[in-house]
């Protein structure tokens, strides 16, 4: 209505003035105003609706207003708004109940947290905790949060300027379209020559650290921000060997992959192995209040059985958070929306985007599963120079998205990446609007590689 479009107008003021944003030089920012939502549609400032490709920051599983998560907190307000995370709250102990049956057969407990970040911090003190050691194994292209060691784990150009002694040692992972492992003399590079030299790179810097000083390897169960690759075949049974061998703690970030998103409960079901610590957060509830967690193994349970965890947070198990997350999984179960997203991802995305990597020579490579999808631009399909070098975000990204929006969606961009990642229910119809709009706005890349 014309009132919500004024109101959004003074937000918008407002936030400008006193609002400080993360990840951005505040005075270069344009932040985009959503003043409704509904399902996989949003409404800007303008009173514009949008098709929302990106479920916020890779969150919104269930879509906007889902009205048993909305009435399951509603009815939890009602009844008990908060708790001291000390006390015993039914809406946590369900949710608990819930997540662990998702999980590996000696998954049993997990520890509440406010978010992703604070999660994955909680794992490796855990970890460091468990086995006595203190360094931990991450890869480059990854992210695992902003707070000070989950800044420090990630593997992309935000970490650099947070660079600190954090007891963090990184690595390659493997990455079969733009491979770190691949000779130049190669005339072939197969996704097993991929995995066998990853995994012998991932041997040597357990070695040349170390074993012994090595708490925990942590992964993304699929690296989202950086890029959506997906392992190959054979890598993760391997990382997970080389930690059972020299006794290190396998640490999945699912925070971006999990509760569905990759058309699987967690992503690691792709693979036959099973985690020590599983971290989620987004999805498990949609983000509807904020929420993450650490899922852990008996093992790594035992290990605070009788000695104290010395860690907490005031808003652990918040009952808003826990009773958004029932409602979420129960209904993600009941309307088969993980279901729902591996269709998506087989019969709707994938083909259509492999159809677009054959039609423009902008687009270099396409990837994904589910409902998480990458399309990497680039210069020049043979050499698969980047649109833009590693870091930077090319000129043309900007355009992108305002002829996105300008035809109706909203999509996720990173670096020289368009990300596609719709709430796993999207109806199948709006799914391929959104992708007939890429399609369309794609000459714009294809534009610039040709001058
Ligand atoms: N880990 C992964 C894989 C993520 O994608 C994110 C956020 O995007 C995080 C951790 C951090 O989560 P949060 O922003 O909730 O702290």
């Amino acid at each position: 209505s014309p009132a919500d479009i004024q109101a959004g107008h003074t937000a918008y003021e407002l936030d400008r003035k006193h609002v400080f944003h993360s990840w951005s030089a505040q005075e270069q920012l344009q932040p985009m105003n959503v003043i409704d939502a509904e399902g996989s549609w949003i409404w800007d400032g303008e009173g514009r609706r949008l098709l929302d490709f990106t479920s916020q920051l890779i969150f919104t599983n269930a879509g906007h207003k889902h009205p048993k998560i909305i009435e399951a907190i509603k009815q939890q307000a009602e009844k008990l708004c908060t708790v001291a995370p000390q006390h015993v709250n039914d809406a946590r102990s369900e949710a608990a109940r819930l997540i662990t049956e998702l999980l590996p057969e000696d998954i049993n407990h997990v520890f509440f947290t406010n978010g992703g970040a604070d999660a994955n911090e909680h794992a490796v003190r855990m970890a460091r905790l468990h086995t006595g050691r203190r360094k931990v194994l991450s890869a480059y292209r990854s992210y695992h949060g902003g707070t000070h060691l989950a800044v420090n784990l990630t593997g992309d150009p935000r970490r650099v300027p947070n660079d600190d002694d954090a007891g963090v040692v990184r690595f390659l992972p493997p990455f079969t379209y733009r491979s770190h492992f691949r000779p130049d003399s190669a005339a072939q590079w197969t996704p097993e020559q991929e995995t066998e030299r990853a995994l012998a790179h991932l041997r040597d810097t357990l070695v040349l650290e170390g074993p012994s000083q090595v708490a925990a390897l942590i992964l993304e169960a699929i690296p989202g921000t950086a890029g959506i690759y997906l392992p190959p075949a054979g890598y993760m049974e391997g990382a997970r060997a080389l930690c059972d061998e020299f006794g290190v703690v396998m640490i999945l970030d699912e925070v971006m992959a999990g509760f569905g998103r990759s058309g699987k409960w967690f992503a690691h079901e792709h693979f036959a192995i099973e985690p020590d610590i599983v971290t989620f957060a987004k999805g498990v509830n949609s983000g509807y209040v904020p929420m993450g967690g650490v899922a852990m193994d008996d093992a790594i349970y035992a290990s605070f059985a009788q000695r104290m965890y010395p860690g907490g947070l005031t808003y652990s198990g918040h009952p808003l958070a826990m009773a958004a997350a029932v409602a979420a999984i129960n209904a993600m179960r009941d309307e088969a929306m993980v279901e729902n997203a591996a269709r998506l991802g087989a019969e709707v995305i994938g083909p259509r985007l492999e159809d677009m990597k054959n039609n423009h020579p902008a687009v270099g490579d396409v990837r994904g599963t589910g409902a998480f999808w990458a399309i990497e631009l680039v210069r020049d399909k043979a050499t698969r120079e980047p649109l833009a070098p590693y870091g930077q975000t090319p000129a043309v990204m900007a355009d992108l998205v305002a002829a996105c929006k300008a035809k109706g969606v909203v999509p996720f961009i990173n670096m020289n990446r368009i990300h596609i990642c719709p709430p796993l229910n999207t109806a199948d119809d709006d799914v391929r609007f959104g992708l007939d709009v890429i399609d369309e706005v794609l000459a714009l890349a294809d534009e610039v590689i040709s001058v």
